[in-house]
């Protein structure tokens, strides 16, 4: 499949913002990068999605993020994505590995409450499994007995979920208590103030996604992964669209920050003086001089 598969709206949007001067392209993790497993330790993302976006990092004026639900060092460890992507863990929480420090003490004594609680809760259902994070614990129920699971769920939205100083996000078979506040959309706005963006993409398939969808505006774009309620303006049906849309993204910005019919370097020729140096394309077009010195701008 190629990106002529996208719907031509889709592509006409992607085409516009690729041409802001600074981009931030932010999407979530599981079933936006990689496809939603059983296991969660097994969700891999797709390779042609991290090498466009470990490209994108690399282009001038623009910035990558993932933001995830996981903690930041699960994330780190699942995706194998390079340096240059930013990842944000825990819905927002975890901006780098040393969070955990600037968590204060009644933060993590309400932390430690909050996973005396929790363990107690799921004591005995088969299937629950509580992910401790820095900032939060999780609860899952994917594995569960439906009912069973959802009994689980009722029981953390009546009891600890109410507690003060907890906030509740609720993402698809899972339920995650933050001794923080915070949500994905308060993790874009710090980026996107962090690198100066004039426009971001957004682009995420569960419900606490929508935090982030909700904090775009103006010429920014957001993309809803799969069904379900949005307030995203475009919606793709899987991950491997996903693909789709950042490889034709990377293209996009690509040719319009170095042109369309840039000659490779190794056809380029450099004059020099001792005052200047330039490179000239085949058809001896000058394309690059620094004026008036070699130390000068381009
Ligand atoms: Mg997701």
């Amino acid at each position: 499949m190629t990106a002529e598969a996208l719907p031509a709206e889709l592509r006409r949007a992607i085409v516009q913002i690729a041409r802001t001067p600074r981009l931030l392209v932010a999407c979530d993790y599981d079933g936006t990068l990689a496809p939603i497993t059983l296991n969660p330790d097994e969700a891999r993302p797709l390779p042609e999605s991290v090498g466009a976006l470990r490209s994108l990092a690399g282009l001038h004026e623009t910035t990558t993020a993932v933001i995830s639900g996981r903690a930041l060092r699960d994330l780190a460890t699942l995706s194998r994505l390079p340096a240059e992507v930013n990842l944000v863990g825990s819905h927002g929480s975890e901006f780098d590995i040393g969070f955990i420090h600037a968590l204060d003490d009644k933060a993590r004594e309400l932390h430690r409450r909050l996973e005396a609680e929790l363990e107690q809760l799921v004591l005995d259902v088969p299937g629950v499994s509580l992910e401790v994070k820095p900032a939060s614990i999780a609860v899952h129920v994917r594995r569960a007995e439906h009912e069973a699971g959802r009994r689980v769920l009722a029981d953390v939205h009546s009891g600890p979920s109410t507690w003060e100083g907890v906030s509740t996000t609720d993402g698809k078979e899972v339920v995650e208590l933050a001794v923080v506040q915070t949500d994905k959309g308060r993790a874009l706005d710090i980026l996107r103030h962090q690198v100066g963006a004039t426009a971001g993409i957004f682009l995420g398939d569960d419900v606490t996604d929508e935090k982030a969808f909700a904090r775009l505006s103006g010429p920014d774009l957001g993309i809803k992964v799969g069904d379900g309620e949005t307030l995203a303006a475009f919606r793709v049906p899987d991950t491997v669209d996903v693909a789709l849309v950042l490889g034709f993204l990377l293209e996009e910005r690509r040719n319009w920050l170095y042109g369309e019919s840039a000659p490779p370097i190794e056809r380029l020729s450099m004059l020099a003086n001792e005052r200047s140096v330039a490179l000239l394309t085949p058809d001896a077009k000058l394309t690059w001089l620094c004026h008036p010195g070699p130390d000068a701008p381009a």
